[in-house]
């Protein structure tokens, strides 16, 4: 029976409240389906009480943005189920630890700054270990700092004569950090648009500084580096940036969505549950299809919080209005590989992001991992993390790899080449939607009666955005539900 089925594929959400590293290990393990008992994987206050494949509200992606939908509606008090197609909640923001090291799926960075995240997060617990504020940038066979003259005022004033910019240029960094500080998020995001690039022309920035250091350093935060992404998201970033500091969490980032996870009602996330479809039935509620072919209705509504193309094939033919307003650009790609070696054969100790400023070349940004937090690697051991733009679809992992460390080789020296040991590459695809103008990074969640969308591509593709997205998802079905109450 569909319904007897259905909850048979409940993967128990209390693996999330075991300790980090065991719980990834955990989860790994898990098998696909877990044999067990309505009762006992399904406390009634998720689903109906007469009805057990049937709850509140279904949300569909455990990304940050399904997460964050997830708090709200517990916070309300509203029964919800959160379907997620993967073994583990935080859809891009994954962690993987391979031969003890850390390994983000992809080079990803958490900003304090970000104001939703503030809100939501425990930085203290999350452990957060802060990079250099500034970059290194490679230019002319050599490294030049890019520094934040807020804290480190000293290497600031030394920054200024080196060739990555003008003084001119150093100097409208300061005004456009005022320009940004002094407006709201909300101005931000509706302000005139252009692209990044045209801005930091019209602004007045050297063709120097923005080719050395502004293509690749939000090049690399955008994986475009063309900067073609809309400067509402340039301002918004370089606000937050103002505002906070760069940071990894010590036991990688997925620590954010298992912190996310951990304040959800037990089993309320069902993990390994890829949804198939979301269809209205006669009664106007939605029907939720999963791929094993159980089927789950909602009371009050459906929030689907998966990537952009997959809304796309799941809200087919289900709501105009999503389809109207969805551009579908090519997404933005990255490749990230990662080394290691022993500690003593780190080059520099610097907790710094490294960048191309060259002009040549396909690295794009690199960190040694374990001088940011040493936890990134087991005892002794050293992490690299390097990203490229663009997915290099052609070329071959081997190739990406020996063309890496010889172009690396030749910014940290040749004893790089022989000293360093590959361990992983991550080729990303759909790593963040285009948001290249014109944006409407306010867009209502609410797509059709009782149906709602939201991620990072509605908002301002950060994990910032998508934490508002899930929430304000949650806010458009509360505030229907209390409007259908009150008549
Ligand atoms: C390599 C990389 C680096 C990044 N760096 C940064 C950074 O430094 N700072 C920053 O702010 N942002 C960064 N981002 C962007 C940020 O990770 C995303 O904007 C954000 O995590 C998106 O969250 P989301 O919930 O909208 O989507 P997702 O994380 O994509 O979540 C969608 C979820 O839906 C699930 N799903 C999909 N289809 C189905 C289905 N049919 N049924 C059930 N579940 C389904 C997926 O498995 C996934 O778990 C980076 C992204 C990548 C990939």
């Amino acid at each position: 029976m569909a319904t007897q089925s259905f909850i048979s594929s409940f993967t128990p959400h209390h693996t999330f409240h075991h300790h980090h590293r065991r719980r990834r290990h955990q989860l790994l393990k898990s098998p696909t389906k877990l044999r067990a008992q309505v009762s006992l994987t399904t406390p009634p206050s998720l689903t109906s009480q007469t009805n057990p494949n049937k709850t509140g509200v279904i949300v569909v992606g455990a990304g940050l943005a399904g997460l964050a939908a997830s708090i709200r509606l517990h916070s309300a008090n509203i029964p919800f189920l959160l379907l997620e197609a993967s073994d583990a909640v935080g859809g891009r923001v994954r962690t993987d630890i391979v031969d003890g090291f850390t390994l983000d799926r992809g080079f990803q960075i958490f900003v304090t700054g970000y104001p939703e995240a503030k809100k939501l997060l425990d930085y203290e617990a999350l452990d957060l270990k802060k990079f250099y504020a500034g970059a290194k940038v490679y230019y002319g066979g050599r490294f030049h700092t890019v520094a934040d003259p807020l804290r480190h005022l000293a290497d600031a004033i030394q920054s200024l004569t080196n060739p990555i910019g003008t003084v001119v240029d150093k100097s409208l960094i300061a005004l456009t950090r005022v320009r940004v500080l002094t407006q709201s998020d909300d101005q931000i995001f509706s302000a005139e648009e252009t692209t990044t690039l045209d801005l930091l022309k019209r602004i007045g920035f050297s063709d120097s500084i923005v080719d050395r250091f502004f293509r690749p350093f939000f090049g690399g935060i955008f994986f475009d580096t063309d900067l073609e992404t809309s400067s509402r998201l340039f301002d918004f970033i370089f606000k937050c940036l103002a505002l906070g500091d760069n940071t990894i969490p010590a036991n990688g980032i997925s620590a954010i969505p298992e912190q996310l996870a951990a304040k959800l009602p037990a089993n309320s996330i069902v993990l390994n549950s890829p949804v198939a479809s979301i269809e209205k039935s006669e009664s106007s509620t939605y029907v939720v299809k999963l791929k094993n072919g159980d089927v789950l209705r909602s009371e009050y509504g459906v929030i689907v919080a998966v990537e952009e193309p997959e809304a796309v094939k799941l809200l087919a033919g289900e709501s105009n209005d999503f389809s109207n307003e969805t551009k579908q650009l090519i997404p933005r790609s990255t490749v990230c590989l990662y080394f290691s070696a022993e500690r003593s054969k780190v080059p520099v100790s610097d907790p710094a992001l490294f960048i191309n400023g060259s002009g040549h070349g396909i690295v794009n940004n690199m960190f040694f991992a374990t001088n940011v937090a040493p936890s990134y690697g087991p005892p002794g051991k050293a992490l690299l993390s390097v990203s490229l733009i663009g997915l290099y679809e052609d070329e071959s992992d081997e190739d990406l790899r020996s063309k890496v460390i010889e172009e690396i080789s030749s910014w940290f020296g040749p004893e790089m080449a022989g000293s360093w040991t590959y361990l992983k590459t991550y080729r990303i695809k759909f790593a963040q939607p285009n948001k290249r103008p014109p944006t409407d990074l306010e867009k209502n969640p609410k797509v059709g009666v009782g149906l709602y969308v939201c991620g990072d591509y509605r908002t301002n593709a950060t994990f910032d955005g998508a934490l508002v997205s899930g929430r304000e998802a949650a806010e458009a079905l509360l505030k229907d539900r209390s409007s259908v109450r009150a008549t």
